[in-house]
Protein backbone atom coordinates (compact mmCIF):
# COMPACT_ATOMS: atom_id res chain seq x y z
CA UNK A 1 0.00 0.00 0.00
CA UNK A 2 1.06 3.66 -0.76
CA UNK A 3 1.26 5.79 2.41
CA UNK A 4 -0.17 9.57 1.26
CA UNK A 5 -0.28 13.10 2.72
CA UNK A 6 -2.75 15.34 1.24
CA UNK A 7 -1.32 19.08 1.64
CA UNK A 8 -4.55 21.85 0.76
CA UNK A 9 -6.70 18.99 1.99
CA UNK A 10 -9.66 21.07 2.77
CA UNK A 11 -9.13 23.00 -0.72
CA UNK A 12 -11.34 22.65 -3.68
CA UNK A 13 -8.17 20.21 -5.49
CA UNK A 14 -7.19 18.61 -2.16
CA UNK A 15 -10.86 17.31 -1.07
CA UNK A 16 -11.04 15.58 -4.09
CA UNK A 17 -7.78 13.98 -4.11
CA UNK A 18 -8.62 12.78 -0.30
CA UNK A 19 -11.39 11.31 -2.14
CA UNK A 20 -10.09 9.68 -4.96
CA UNK A 21 -6.92 8.37 -2.66
CA UNK A 22 -9.33 7.19 -0.18
CA UNK A 23 -10.90 5.02 -3.09
CA UNK A 24 -8.04 3.66 -4.38
CA UNK A 25 -7.66 0.22 -3.68
CA UNK A 26 -3.69 0.74 -3.49
CA UNK A 27 -3.83 3.76 -1.35
CA UNK A 28 -3.50 4.38 2.25
CA UNK A 29 -4.33 8.30 3.15
CA UNK A 30 -2.40 8.72 6.53
CA UNK A 31 -2.25 12.50 6.91
CA UNK A 32 -3.97 15.63 6.11
CA UNK A 33 -2.93 19.42 6.14
CA UNK A 34 -4.09 22.50 5.62
CA UNK A 35 -3.14 26.47 5.95
CA UNK A 36 -4.21 27.78 9.03
CA UNK A 37 -4.83 25.96 12.03
CA UNK A 38 -7.73 24.26 12.29
CA UNK A 39 -9.93 21.60 14.28
CA UNK A 40 -11.03 19.36 11.29
CA UNK A 41 -11.65 16.01 11.64
CA UNK A 42 -11.48 15.29 7.76
CA UNK A 43 -13.60 12.85 7.40
CA UNK A 44 -16.44 15.34 8.38
CA UNK A 45 -15.63 17.65 5.59
CA UNK A 46 -15.80 14.69 3.03
CA UNK A 47 -18.73 13.47 4.32
CA UNK A 48 -17.55 10.49 5.28
CA UNK A 49 -17.90 9.80 9.09
CA UNK A 50 -15.98 6.16 9.21
CA UNK A 51 -12.66 8.37 8.10
CA UNK A 52 -10.72 9.13 11.33
CA UNK A 53 -7.99 11.65 10.22
CA UNK A 54 -7.42 15.15 12.11
CA UNK A 55 -6.03 18.24 9.93
CA UNK A 56 -3.22 19.00 11.09
CA UNK A 57 -1.41 22.74 9.67
CA UNK A 58 2.45 21.75 10.09
CA UNK A 59 3.30 19.82 7.72
CA UNK A 60 6.68 18.67 9.01
CA UNK A 61 5.37 17.52 11.91
CA UNK A 62 2.72 15.61 10.00
CA UNK A 63 5.05 13.74 7.63
CA UNK A 64 7.53 12.87 10.73
CA UNK A 65 4.32 11.50 12.73
CA UNK A 66 2.31 9.80 9.60
CA UNK A 67 5.34 8.72 7.60
CA UNK A 68 4.26 8.58 4.14
CA UNK A 69 5.54 7.72 1.03
CA UNK A 70 4.06 10.16 -1.04
CA UNK A 71 3.46 13.88 -0.28
CA UNK A 72 -0.22 15.44 -2.84
CA UNK A 73 0.18 19.35 -2.77
CA UNK A 74 -2.78 21.31 -3.95
CA UNK A 75 -2.04 24.31 -1.76
CA UNK A 76 -1.13 27.92 -3.18
CA UNK A 77 1.67 29.18 -5.25
CA UNK A 78 3.24 31.08 -2.41
CA UNK A 79 3.12 27.73 0.14
CA UNK A 80 4.24 25.20 -2.27
CA UNK A 81 7.67 25.99 -2.39
CA UNK A 82 8.65 25.51 0.97
CA UNK A 83 5.95 22.59 1.18
CA UNK A 84 8.21 20.69 -0.80
CA UNK A 85 11.34 21.42 0.33
CA UNK A 86 10.24 20.18 3.52
CA UNK A 87 9.03 17.10 1.75
CA UNK A 88 12.17 16.40 0.06
CA UNK A 89 13.80 17.26 3.27
CA UNK A 90 11.79 14.76 4.82
CA UNK A 91 12.76 11.74 2.08
CA UNK A 92 9.41 11.83 1.18
CA UNK A 93 8.25 11.95 -2.88
CA UNK A 94 6.31 14.99 -4.03
CA UNK A 95 3.03 15.01 -6.12
CA UNK A 96 2.74 18.66 -6.54
CA UNK A 97 -0.64 19.77 -8.45
CA UNK A 98 -0.16 23.42 -7.11
CA UNK A 99 0.42 26.29 -10.14
CA UNK A 100 2.51 29.23 -9.75
CA UNK A 101 6.59 27.42 -8.97
CA UNK A 102 8.81 29.19 -10.89
CA UNK A 103 11.51 27.99 -13.12
CA UNK A 104 14.33 28.66 -10.18
CA UNK A 105 12.22 27.39 -7.76
CA UNK A 106 11.47 23.93 -9.82
CA UNK A 107 15.70 23.90 -10.50
CA UNK A 108 16.44 23.73 -6.97
CA UNK A 109 13.96 21.09 -5.97
CA UNK A 110 15.30 19.24 -8.45
CA UNK A 111 18.59 19.49 -6.99
CA UNK A 112 17.67 18.93 -3.90
CA UNK A 113 15.45 15.62 -4.94
CA UNK A 114 18.52 14.37 -6.82
CA UNK A 115 20.77 14.82 -4.15
CA UNK A 116 18.74 12.74 -1.86
CA UNK A 117 17.72 10.09 -4.76
CA UNK A 118 14.11 11.15 -4.26
CA UNK A 119 11.24 10.73 -6.90
CA UNK A 120 8.57 13.07 -7.55
CA UNK A 121 6.66 15.23 -9.88
CA UNK A 122 5.32 18.91 -10.60
CA UNK A 123 2.78 18.72 -12.98
CA UNK A 124 0.40 22.01 -14.14
CA UNK A 125 -2.32 19.30 -15.02
CA UNK A 126 -2.81 16.19 -14.24
CA UNK A 127 -5.95 15.76 -17.02
CA UNK A 128 -4.81 13.68 -19.84
CA UNK A 129 -7.22 15.49 -22.47
CA UNK A 130 -4.92 18.97 -21.72
CA UNK A 131 -1.34 17.04 -22.27
CA UNK A 132 -2.74 15.61 -25.05
CA UNK A 133 -4.29 19.30 -26.45
CA UNK A 134 -0.23 20.16 -25.74
CA UNK A 135 1.29 17.28 -27.83
CA UNK A 136 -1.47 17.99 -30.59
CA UNK A 137 -0.66 21.73 -30.40
CA UNK A 138 3.05 21.27 -30.44
CA UNK A 139 2.54 19.21 -33.74
CA UNK A 140 0.92 21.87 -35.44
CA UNK A 141 2.75 24.59 -34.40
CA UNK A 142 5.06 23.55 -37.13
CA UNK A 143 2.27 24.31 -39.55
CA UNK A 144 1.08 27.17 -38.36
CA UNK A 145 3.81 29.22 -36.59
CA UNK A 146 0.53 32.16 -35.85
CA UNK A 147 -0.44 31.34 -32.51
CA UNK A 148 -2.35 32.34 -29.20
CA UNK A 149 -4.30 30.84 -26.19
CA UNK A 150 -7.12 31.21 -24.31
CA UNK A 151 -7.15 29.96 -20.95
CA UNK A 152 -10.60 30.21 -19.27
CA UNK A 153 -11.13 29.07 -15.32
CA UNK A 154 -12.46 29.84 -11.84
CA UNK A 155 -12.57 33.15 -10.40
CA UNK A 156 -11.12 31.92 -7.49
CA UNK A 157 -7.68 30.85 -9.12
CA UNK A 158 -4.93 33.19 -7.78
CA UNK A 159 -2.47 33.06 -10.23
CA UNK A 160 -2.61 34.40 -14.50
CA UNK A 161 -1.81 33.07 -16.20
CA UNK A 162 -2.46 29.15 -15.60
CA UNK A 163 0.20 26.71 -15.12
CA UNK A 164 -1.09 24.71 -18.35
CA UNK A 165 -1.32 28.21 -20.56
CA UNK A 166 2.29 28.73 -19.48
CA UNK A 167 3.74 25.34 -19.81
CA UNK A 168 1.73 25.44 -23.71
CA UNK A 169 3.39 28.33 -24.97
CA UNK A 170 7.07 27.22 -23.75
CA UNK A 171 6.23 24.07 -25.89
CA UNK A 172 4.92 26.11 -28.76
CA UNK A 173 7.88 28.89 -28.52
CA UNK A 174 10.79 25.90 -27.90
CA UNK A 175 9.01 24.22 -31.85
CA UNK A 176 8.73 27.13 -33.44
CA UNK A 177 11.41 29.91 -31.92
CA UNK A 178 10.64 32.97 -31.41
CA UNK A 179 8.90 35.29 -33.25
CA UNK A 180 6.40 38.15 -34.32
CA UNK A 181 3.34 38.24 -35.27
CA UNK A 182 0.72 40.39 -35.72
CA UNK A 183 1.18 43.82 -37.03
CA UNK A 184 4.33 44.74 -35.96
CA UNK A 185 2.90 48.84 -35.34
CA UNK A 186 -0.02 47.42 -33.09
CA UNK A 187 -0.91 48.84 -30.10
CA UNK A 188 -3.03 48.67 -27.09
CA UNK A 189 -5.54 51.20 -26.22
CA UNK A 190 -6.26 49.33 -22.77
CA UNK A 191 -3.05 47.96 -21.13
CA UNK A 192 -3.29 44.15 -21.45
CA UNK A 193 -5.88 43.94 -24.06
CA UNK A 194 -3.35 41.74 -26.03
CA UNK A 195 -2.43 39.39 -23.50
CA UNK A 196 0.53 38.54 -21.81
CA UNK A 197 3.33 37.47 -24.17
CA UNK A 198 6.02 34.83 -23.43
CA UNK A 199 8.10 34.55 -26.73
CA UNK A 200 5.87 35.99 -28.68
CA UNK A 201 2.83 33.32 -27.48
CA UNK A 202 -0.05 35.86 -26.24
CA UNK A 203 -2.02 34.02 -23.55
CA UNK A 204 -5.90 35.67 -22.48
CA UNK A 205 -6.66 34.41 -18.86
CA UNK A 206 -10.31 34.95 -18.35
CA UNK A 207 -11.34 34.58 -14.87
CA UNK A 208 -15.73 33.78 -14.56
CA UNK A 209 -17.85 31.94 -12.08
CA UNK A 210 -18.96 28.87 -13.16
CA UNK A 211 -15.82 27.66 -15.17
CA UNK A 212 -13.62 25.17 -14.11
CA UNK A 213 -10.56 24.63 -16.60
CA UNK A 214 -10.66 24.92 -20.04
CA UNK A 215 -8.27 26.33 -22.99
CA UNK A 216 -8.22 26.98 -26.44
CA UNK A 217 -4.86 27.04 -28.12
CA UNK A 218 -6.17 28.98 -31.78
CA UNK A 219 -3.82 28.88 -34.63
CA UNK A 220 -3.99 31.15 -38.20
CA UNK A 221 -3.09 30.43 -41.56
CA UNK A 222 -3.92 31.34 -44.85
CA UNK A 223 -7.50 31.16 -45.28
CA UNK A 224 -8.27 28.64 -42.23
CA UNK A 225 -7.77 28.39 -38.25
CA UNK A 226 -7.49 25.40 -36.52
CA UNK A 227 -8.49 25.09 -32.55
CA UNK A 228 -7.98 22.45 -30.35
CA UNK A 229 -9.94 22.88 -27.01
CA UNK A 230 -9.80 20.75 -23.76
CA UNK A 231 -12.14 21.35 -21.20
CA UNK A 232 -12.01 20.02 -17.26
CA UNK A 233 -15.76 20.05 -16.34
CA UNK A 234 -15.34 18.76 -13.43
CA UNK A 235 -12.49 18.34 -10.47
CA UNK A 236 -12.83 14.72 -11.26
CA UNK A 237 -11.11 14.93 -14.69
CA UNK A 238 -7.42 14.98 -12.80
CA UNK A 239 -7.81 12.27 -10.98
CA UNK A 240 -7.08 9.47 -12.91
CA UNK A 241 -3.55 11.59 -13.49
CA UNK A 242 -3.26 11.67 -9.47
CA UNK A 243 -3.27 8.17 -9.02
CA UNK A 244 -0.87 7.26 -11.89
CA UNK A 245 1.71 10.06 -10.79
CA UNK A 246 1.19 8.52 -6.78
CA UNK A 247 1.97 4.87 -8.70
CA UNK A 248 4.91 6.29 -11.06
CA UNK A 249 6.78 8.52 -8.51
CA UNK A 250 7.64 5.79 -6.38
CA UNK A 251 9.66 3.99 -9.13
CA UNK A 252 11.61 6.72 -10.46
CA UNK A 253 14.89 8.52 -8.95
CA UNK A 254 14.47 12.04 -9.96
CA UNK A 255 11.74 15.06 -9.63
CA UNK A 256 9.95 15.79 -13.07
CA UNK A 257 8.21 18.39 -14.48
CA UNK A 258 5.01 17.58 -16.45
CA UNK A 259 2.92 14.20 -16.38
CA UNK A 260 3.53 14.16 -19.78
CA UNK A 261 7.22 12.91 -19.50
CA UNK A 262 5.88 10.12 -17.43
CA UNK A 263 3.25 8.57 -19.33
CA UNK A 264 4.15 9.67 -23.32
CA UNK A 265 6.94 8.11 -25.18
P1 LIG B 1 -8.03 26.14 -2.87
O1 LIG B 1 -9.43 25.63 -2.93
O2 LIG B 1 -7.79 27.56 -2.53
O3 LIG B 1 -7.23 25.19 -1.85
C1 LIG B 1 -5.95 25.47 -1.37
C2 LIG B 1 -5.89 24.96 0.05
O4 LIG B 1 -4.54 24.99 0.46
C3 LIG B 1 -6.71 25.81 1.03
O5 LIG B 1 -7.50 24.96 1.84
C4 LIG B 1 -5.61 26.51 1.83
O6 LIG B 1 -5.99 26.79 3.17
C5 LIG B 1 -4.52 25.46 1.80
N1 LIG B 1 -3.22 26.02 2.16
C6 LIG B 1 -2.74 27.28 2.05
N2 LIG B 1 -1.48 27.35 2.51
C7 LIG B 1 -1.15 26.11 2.93
C8 LIG B 1 0.03 25.55 3.52
N3 LIG B 1 1.12 26.28 3.76
N4 LIG B 1 0.02 24.21 3.81
C9 LIG B 1 -1.06 23.46 3.58
N5 LIG B 1 -2.21 23.94 3.05
C10 LIG B 1 -2.24 25.24 2.71
O7 LIG B 1 -7.29 25.90 -4.27
P2 LIG B 1 -7.60 24.76 -5.37
O8 LIG B 1 -8.63 25.21 -6.33
O9 LIG B 1 -7.78 23.46 -4.69
O10 LIG B 1 -6.22 24.75 -6.17
C11 LIG B 1 -5.00 24.46 -5.50
C12 LIG B 1 -3.86 24.53 -6.50
O11 LIG B 1 -4.00 23.48 -7.45
C13 LIG B 1 -3.81 25.83 -7.31
O12 LIG B 1 -2.46 26.20 -7.47
C14 LIG B 1 -4.40 25.43 -8.65
O13 LIG B 1 -3.91 26.22 -9.72
C15 LIG B 1 -3.88 24.01 -8.77
N6 LIG B 1 -4.60 23.11 -9.66
C16 LIG B 1 -3.84 22.21 -10.31
C17 LIG B 1 -4.44 21.26 -11.10
C18 LIG B 1 -3.57 20.23 -11.76
O14 LIG B 1 -4.08 19.38 -12.52
N7 LIG B 1 -2.27 20.22 -11.49
C19 LIG B 1 -5.83 21.24 -11.26
C20 LIG B 1 -6.59 22.20 -10.59
C21 LIG B 1 -5.95 23.12 -9.76
P3 LIG B 1 -6.44 28.30 3.58
O15 LIG B 1 -7.68 28.54 2.79
O16 LIG B 1 -6.63 28.21 5.04
O17 LIG B 1 -5.31 29.19 3.15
Amino acid sequence: MIRVVVSGALGRMGQESCRAILDAPDMILVGAVDGTPKNNKLGQVLGREDIDIAVHSDLQTTLQQTTPDVLVDFTNPKAVFNNIKTTIDNRVRPVVGTTGLSSAEIEYLKKAAAQRGIGGLIAPNFAIGALLMIKFSAMAVKYFPHVEIIELHHDQKIDAPSGTALKTAEVLAEVRGKMHQGLPTEYEKITGARGGNYEGVRIHSVRLPGYVAHQEVIFGGSGQTLTIRHDSISRDSFMPGLLMSVRAVININELVYGLENLIFE
